[in-house]
């Protein structure tokens, strides 16, 4: 496929190679293995003399589909696909860091990418720091002799902060370190961070990109082959690989991720307006709001504000979970990005444990509830939403 196609000709067409059947969709190569002509190409294959599929851990035609396909809208070299984003991100950690080594994060990250570290990679002797990453004074000073990895997710959950992905790409240069972008929030639709500095962007393919919450997933997409090496060599070893069954359904949903974001972000922007102006309401933190307090940020690195909202409610939490409760449209579930509109109250349902101090740290405050905005008609969401308000 040729890469100078516009984004939209690329989400359908990338990565797809036909067979000699000429199938328009890709066959689901369930299965785990692959025979060998003879002898002599059994031994060029496991030597990467020859291009031919072993072993489904290792590589799959329909997993390489989804992995070029992702890579092409990324920009990169090649991609890496992954059982989840979680698969996604452990690889990363496990290629770049080491014993002694540092990792310097956005403290609002995805909870597990964070916890992960903190509990896990800990034991093995890897430190990591946590700071506000849309302040880049703070990335600098956080940034140790041992530090191997700037780590940031823009915007970031739930609090919507954004990074400048350019800015942390000049510091990451200056020190010798690797910048990763966790992109799962915008897609490569709204935004692409190899173009603005990044060496590898990754996704939680669960979100956007495949949006009909019916398969978990990861990407990772790295801008040199060197580091494609290293990541293919570190994921296939770990083992955290993706199923074909579940690239085929990622694949199928790829297809129409500039017609759902487009769609999705239409209504956020509405509804954000529409809250912003809403008497029970005490604040909204939207990328496409001037009240952003890194608006001009999104303007120059996100072709679009997404389809992310967070709000605080003036009756705290007692007004969260009576809105929880009283919408009938919004699902009232965790996870983001697909095509149904999906409400949560973090300091009631995933936050509940957290000490008021950590969630206070983090911003998660009492009142915030995070919105994931779906397809469906603005109308309806918003007299969904009044209905709770
Ligand atoms: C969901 C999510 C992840 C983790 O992905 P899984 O597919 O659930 O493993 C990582 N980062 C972000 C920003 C996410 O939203």
């Amino acid at each position: 496929m040729n890469q100078d196609k516009h984004f939209d000709t690329l989400q359908v067409h990338a990565g797809h190679q036909h067979d000699h059947l000429k199938a328009v969709n890709p066959p689901i190569y369930q299965t785990s293995t692959f025979a060998f002509e003879d002898a002599d190409d059994g031994a060029a294959c496991f030597a990467g003399e020859n291009a031919g599929y072993i072993y489904t851990r290792l590589g799959n035609p329909t997993v390489r589909h989804l992995e070029n396909a992702v890579a092409a809208l990324e920009g990169g070299f090649g991609g890496i696909a992954c059982g989840s984003g979680m698969g996604a991100v452990t690889s990363v950690y496990m290629a770049f860091l080491s014993a002694g080594s540092h990792i310097v994060s956005t403290d609002a990250v995805y909870g597990a990418s964070r916890s992960v570290l903190e509990k896990h990679f800990s034991r093995f002797g890897v430190q990591s720091t946590f700071v506000d990453s849309s302040n880049l004074a703070l990335v600098e000073a956080a940034i140790r002799p041992n530090t191997k990895l700037i780590y940031i997710e823009t915007p970031a959950n739930p609090t919507i902060s954004i990074t400048d992905i350019a800015d942390c790409a000049v510091v990451a240069a200056k020190h010798g370190i690797k910048l990763v972008v966790d992109n799962t929030f915008c897609s490569p639709y709204l935004q692409q961070p190899l173009a603005l500095g990044a060496d590898i962007v990754l996704h939680s393919v669960t979100k956007f990109i495949n949006g009909h919450a019916d398969v978990v997933g990861g990407v990772i997409v790295t801008k040199t082959a060197e580091d494609h090496k290293l990541l293919y060599n570190v994921m296939t070893s770990m083992g955290p690989n993706m199923d074909p069954h579940q690239a085929w359904l990622v694949i199928r949903g790829l297809k129409t991720l500039s017609l759902r974001m487009e769609k999705a972000q239409a209504n956020s922007q509405i509804i954000a307006e529409w809250l912003e102006a809403h008497p029970a309401v005490a604040w909204v933190r939207y990328p496409g709001l001037k009240s952003h307090p890194q608006y001009e940020i999104a303007q120059r690195q996100q072709s679009g504000p997404g389809a992310m909202i967070s709000f605080g409610l003036k009756g705290g939490l007692a007004a969260g979970k009576k809105l929880m409760d009283s919408v009938k449209l919004a699902v009232l579930a965790v996870s983001l990005g697909g095509v149904e509109t999906l409400i949560q109250h973090p300091a009631s349902m995933t936050h509940a444990k957290v000490s008021s101090e950590a969630k206070l740290a983090a911003g998660i405050t009492d009142d915030l509830v995070r919105y994931s905005v779906g397809i469906e008609n603005v109308d309806d969401l918003i007299a969904d939403l009044e209905r709770g308000l």
